[in-house]
């Protein structure tokens, strides 16, 4: 029997890094197919929704938003991050400079959004194409994220389905928390 009086949270997730390290492919994979379909296109940013069953009384619709088009800083990212809950920050193993990328994409994050209490909102760092090699992990990744305040980092592939659904779970859970 269906739980009419589930409990619903809404929670914006936002996916963020240089173009061409694979912040769609991540959200398609993770949308598990239902991408081009429930894919929607609005002003300069793309999104899709991910449904968890999460208990018996509560679902939890993940509002995923794809920094898509406009992977560049300015007055638009401000708009885009607005009421997020939690950030992914993807970097690509193959290409060095995405990661040093990250720095920048996390200063324009934390000086344009907060929690509702003033905190900065949870973020996790992938570093996807992992499948492709993981000969290029930055020696200092850890450090890179203890002094950035980010709270964990995933070797990610989109493409063999590696560590997504973990790193998502992350954020779920922190923005649980936050809620
Ligand atoms: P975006 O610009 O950050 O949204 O990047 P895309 O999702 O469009 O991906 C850019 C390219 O990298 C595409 O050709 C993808 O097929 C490829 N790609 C994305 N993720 C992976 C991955 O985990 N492994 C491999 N081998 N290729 C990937
Ligand atoms: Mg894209």
């Amino acid at each position: 029997v269906a739980n009419l009086h589930k409990k619903e949270l809404n929670f914006k997730l936002v996916v963020i890094g240089d173009f061409g390290v694979g912040k769609t492919s991540i959200i398609n994979r993770y949308t598990d197919g239902e991408f081009s379909s429930s894919y929607k296109v609005t002003i300069g940013a793309d999104f899709a929704v991910k449904t968890l069953e999460w208990d018996e009384e509560t679902r939890i619709n993940l509002h995923l938003w794809d920094i898509a088009g406009h992977e560049r800083f300015g007055a638009l990212t401000g708009i885009f991050y607005r009421h997020s809950v939690g950030a992914a920050l993807v970097f690509d193993l193959t290409r060095p400079e995405t990661f040093k990328s990250i720095k920048k994409w996390l200063i324009d994050l934390r000086k344009k959004v907060s929690l509702p209490g003033g905190l900065a909102i949870p973020t996790i760092l992938l570093a996807n194409k992992g499948d492709i090699t993981t000969e290029t992990i930055p020696a200092d990744i850890n450090d890179f994220c203890l002094e950035n305040n980010i709270m964990a980092w995933f070797i990610t592939s989109a493409k063999n389905n590696i560590q997504i659904d973990e790193a998502m779970l992350k954020l779920t859970n922190n923005a649980l928390r936050n809620h």
